[in-house]
């Protein structure tokens, strides 16, 4: 691990060049009047082929209001001594519009560098998390290891735009992917110290509540039972 993670830590300006290629390739769903990530997803593919990746598929999700005709999924596997269960690193490749431009002190859409401080939009959310899991594979390609169980990366569309042509489509049609004892990792939200863990974000939990009681009119709510409000002491 050690040398996994001192070559991770060499690789400062290879973040820098992989965040300006995504940088420079909005992914806008056409919700937000954007043509979708296909373009993002090509240079992903073609960085991960020039990795030595072998193992890239594709899942489209059929979407007829982008130009190629389908928002891209794209998972890519580095085998491992046990080739059952797989670690896999999920990011998203749409980005949300930059909003107002003026706000911005540089082009949202080229990578502006300032020591150690990157600004581009999708440079956080979630561009980091792509480039984890990237780098993560590079090293361990590198380093010529083989991983105690396959290493997959997932990179999905419309995370930003309610996930139906990204994790949801793989969800819905391609739940083979995953194996029962797979381990999943999501690194989108955080905090510098990398110590915080979230469990779940964006979510709804409906609840459904039965009141049992006895309806009356509101003049004489002592003949009711109210098992919400309870009656005050004076009814
Ligand atoms: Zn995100």
């Amino acid at each position: 691990m050690k040398k996994l993670y001192d070559s991770i830590d060499s690789m400062t300006e290879t973040v820098v060049s992989i965040q300006s290629e995504l940088v420079s390739r909005p992914a806008l769903s056409p919700d937000n009047n954007g043509t979708g990530e296909r373009e993002k997803a090509d240079w992903i593919i073609g960085f991960m082929r020039d990795m030595g990746i072998s193992d890239i598929r594709e899942y489209n999700a059929p979407d007829d209001r982008v130009p190629c005709g389908h928002r891209p999924n794209v998972a890519a596997v580095i085998p491992g001594r046990d080739t059952s269960r797989t670690f896999w690193v999920i990011a998203h490749m749409d980005v949300v519009p930059v909003g107002e431009r003026s706000l911005w002190n540089s082009d949202p859409w080229t990578l502006h560098r300032d020591g150690d401080t990157i600004v581009g939009r999708g440079v956080e959310d979630n561009h980091q998390g792509l480039v984890s899991g990237l780098l993560a594979a590079k090293a361990i390609l590198e380093a010529n290891e083989t991983p105690a169980m396959n290493f997959g990366l997932l990179m999905v569309s419309d995370e930003e735009t309610g996930n139906d042509f990204g994790l949801q489509f793989i969800a819905d049609n391609h739940l083979e992917l995953f194996g029962e004892n797979d381990l999943i990792l999501v690194p989108d939200s955080g905090d510098p110290n990398s110590t915080q863990a979230e469990v779940a974000e964006k979510g709804m939990f409906w609840l459904k509540v039965t009141v049992n009681g006895k309806q009356c009119h509101a003049s004489t709510p002592d003949e009711g039972l109210n098992a919400w409000w309870r009656p005050r002491p004076w009814w």
